[in-house]
């Protein structure tokens, strides 16, 4: 959760996108209803702790293994 960066209050993410395979950008909407503000953030992958190189089947998640919005359907839209 993030905090808005105007009043302090709690802020509700609404979606996120991801730009590449370290870098997703989350929107997020104030839950304060007298500021209201939406802002947006990046979250990257800052360091890797260790070495690792995962098999050939590390990488095939099943299909199923996480919730459907987990995969990005059923997100909510931001548009007007
Ligand atoms: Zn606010």
């Amino acid at each position: 959760m993030f905090t808005c960066p105007k009043c302090n209050a709690a802020a509700r993410t609404r979606t996120s996108l991801m730009l590449s395979r370290e870098t997703r950008r989350s929107y997020h909407q104030c839950t304060n209803m007298l500021c209201g503000q939406s802002f947006t953030t990046l979250e990257s992958v800052e360091n890797y702790l260790n070495n690792v190189t995962p098999s050939a089947k590390a990488h095939i998640i099943p299909a199923g293994a996480f919730p459907r919005s987990n995969y990005g359907e059923n997100q909510l839209s931001l548009t007007l």
